[in-house]
């Protein structure tokens, strides 16, 4: 005796109740062989669709054993019952369950995309088996569009796609009219006598009279198994007929091309929702592309407004502190002390720095202008650059002569209407007839300096004695070298001075302990708001995750479908992912252009008190970002989906 297709023996089924158990199936044994056409007839609730979605692989027997072609169905993974489903088996339900949203074509090449046909292959056999089964000129219409038999035939074509060795159909006429039913009932037997082994589940004597051999099922048990057709049986169908394989680049494209399709597909039919959902990630990414804009915007201004602060600049003035009400009549801070610093080895640099103001006059214009006296090291000190000509000279600084420094507003002011270089001019200031000899360059930005007024730079050997007649400055500026430490440094000037001065008559103001502190406050704000909008993103992305959760729960029903017809449990994943993602990307892309827009405009309304910089690492981050939310928040939701049991879900409705 052959091996038969199907065999079971002493299978049973039984469901918990509460603290009952439910017999559902009893002890059945049967067999059936290649190319039978079997009816199974019982009233309801006696247990044939439990019967089926066994015989089907879509559910487990409670106990005994199942064997499809020999082979213990108890041994496979979900997936290689998913195979199996896939390649041998058709299902044929009472309520077609086609997907709505999808056309005849697609509905009918469903178990060929799992199968990873390819895609011209899949339309056209599609196409075929539409039009051999009547429903040429409405391949393109939707379930909706379709009447109650058409759209069993749609559902037909889809059993026969991978080839439909088995044919299982649970009531296949039980909602049609006798005329469509009849039909269906036609191609049914049309089917097996092409070789196609059918199992037909009716309550109907009238359709199970179509079948050869009819077994009649009460509560659970097999009452009577009759052959009513004794002529020989058509040659079977080979089984599974083997399809090329393809490449596994070009099955993944494939792959994702459908799910993204389905996607588009879900997402379009629940437009409201997902425009919704996208809503959270559109907000939750624009805030985190403006706060990160604006953060680096309001960083780069403080930058600009601090950058006259050295890094490594120490000045000293003289009072004990800032608030010592005679520091004005202190007159112990002179330029020795700046000569006694530069001999220090953690010194770089040193300038005396002193300030007056005196009228300038040059051909008929006037103005009183900032005089400021200093070393031949101060424009190292300061990190100045000139724009034109050349610092002071260290001869020039000891001989105090009369050549001048001017900036960009003095240059504007008295030269820019003549068109001649500044280099060489003679200006007046005071009664001291000065020579021009460097123009600063216009970014010119240090400790008190005034951008509505011109100043002037001398050698400050000049300014003490020619202009203020006075032996002390008003402060020495330090610039330390950058390999030694800041505080320690600090720590040696102070030493130093003490030293001279027997008293402490001076303090210490110290750029770059300032600008770190300051760099630090607007570090410190900028990461707080980010923070703040990540915790809006965070919100958005719950979103996500629970629309993707409500969808799942939804589309319970047609995952069933999709699992009857052969899809794996990754194939399930995909599509719920790729769905996540999408959203979050268009929900990304969206927020990304809204920011920007919004930063556009904002910048044009008060970009000068605060700018936006379009900052494109933070741009880039939130496309990741977005996909990350995608892939994480949408995976607790598409694992659920995936690991569905098939019998519940597509009995879910
Ligand atoms: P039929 O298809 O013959 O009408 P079914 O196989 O659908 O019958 O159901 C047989 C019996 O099993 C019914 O009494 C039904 O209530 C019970 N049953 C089916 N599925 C479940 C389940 N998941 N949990 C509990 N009882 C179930
Ligand atoms: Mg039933």
């Amino acid at each position: 005796m052959t091996t038969p297709l199907i065999e079971l023996q002493g299978v049973s089924r039984s469901y918990c109740q509460g603290d009952t158990t439910v017999n559902v199936l009893n002890d059945i044994h049967l067999r059936i062989e290649p190319g039978e056409m079997v009816a199974i007839i019982g009233a309801s609730g006696s247990g044939k669709s439990t019967l089926m979605n066994i015989l089907g692989c879509l559910d487990r027997p409670s106990s005994g054993e199942y064997r499809i072609r020999g082979r213990d169905v108890a041994q496979l993974s979900p997936d290689a019952l998913a195979a199996l489903r896939r390649e041998h088996i058709g299902f044929i339900f009472q309520r077609y369950h086609l997907m709505p949203e999808l056309s005849a074509v697609g509905n009918a090449e469903i178990p060929a995309v799992y199968a990873n046909r390819p895609r011209q292959e899949r339309r056209r056999r599609a196409a075929e088996l539409l039009d051999r089964l009547g429903l040429a000129g409405k391949h393109h219409h939707r379930p909706a569009q379709l009447s109650g038999g058409q759209q069993q035939r749609v559902s037909i074509a889809r059993a026969l796609m991978n080839g439909g060795e088995i044919i299982l159909a649970d009531e296949p006429t039980g909602a049609l009219d006798s005329s469509s039913g009849k039909d269906v009932l036609a191609i049914l037997t049309e089917l097996n006598r092409q070789g196609h082994t059918l199992v037909i589940v009716t309550h109907d004597m009238a359709v199970a009279r179509h079948a050869r051999r009819i077994i009649e099922i009460h509560d659970g048990r097999i009452v009577a198994d009759t052959r009513t057709d004794h002529t020989p049986l058509a040659p079977p169908l080979p089984p599974g007929a083997a399809h090329p394989r393809r490449g596994r680049g070009a099955q993944l494209v494939d792959r994702v091309r459908e799910s993204l399709h389905m996607a588009l597909k879900a997402m379009n039919a629940h437009r409201m929702r997902t425009l919704l959902t996208m809503a959270g990630i559109v907000f939750g990414i624009a805030a985190v592309v403006t706060v990160v804009g604006l953060g680096e915007g309001a960083r780069e201004q403080t930058l600009r407004r601090i950058n006259f602060l050295g890094s490594n600049v120490i000045s000293i003035y003289p009072g004990k502190d800032f608030f010592d009400e005679f520091a004005g009549s202190i007159r112990t801070l002179v330029p020795a002390d700046a000569a006694a610093l530069a001999r220090q080895g953690y010194v770089d640099s040193v300038s005396p720095e002193l300030g007056t103001s005196a009228p300038l006059r040059y051909r008929n214009k006037a103005a009183n202008v900032d005089v400021i006296g200093v070393g031949e090291s101060y424009f190292r000190v300061r990190g100045l650059a000139l724009a034109e000509g050349r610092p002071f000279t260290q001869q020039q600084v000891a001989q105090a002569t009369t050549d001048a420094i001017i900036d960009d507003n003095a240059r504007r002011t008295l030269f820019a209407a003549t068109g001649q270089s500044p280099l060489g001019q003679i200006l007046l200031l005071n009664t001291m007839a000065v020579r021009v000899i460097g123009v600063m360059a216009a970014d010119t930005n240090v400790t008190g300096y005034r951008s509505d007024r011109i100043h002037i730079w001398l050698p400050y050997t000049t300014a003490l004695h020619r202009l203020m007649g006075q032996q002390h400055v008003n402060g020495i500026v330090v610039r330390t070298r950058a390999d030694i430490d800041n505080a320690a440094a600090e720590r040696a000037i102070e030493q130093l001075m003490l030293q001279r001065h027997g008293v402490k008559d001076f303090m210490l103001f110290n750029d770059g302990k300032i600008r770190r502190s300051v760099m630090k406050t607007s570090m410190t704000f900028s990461v707080l708001i980010a923070m703040v909008a990540m915790i809006a993103l965070f919100i958005g992305s719950l979103g996500v995750m629970n629309i993707m959760l409500v969808s799942v729960t939804e589309r319970t029903h047609e995952i069933g479908v999709r699992m009857a017809v052969g899809a794996r449990r990754g194939d399930i994943m995909q599509q719920f992912l790729i769905e996540a993602v999408l959203v979050c990307l268009t929900g990304g892309v969206i927020g990304v252009l809204l920011a920007l827009s919004g930063g556009a405009l904002f910048s044009a309304l008060a970009g000068d008190i605060f700018p936006m910089v379009t900052s494109w690492p933070a741009v880039s981050g939130a496309f990741l970002c977005a996909c990350a939310i995608g892939m994480v928040f949408g995976y607790w939701p598409a694992r659920n989906a995936a690991r569905l049991n098939p019998v519940e879900a597509l009995s879910s409705e």
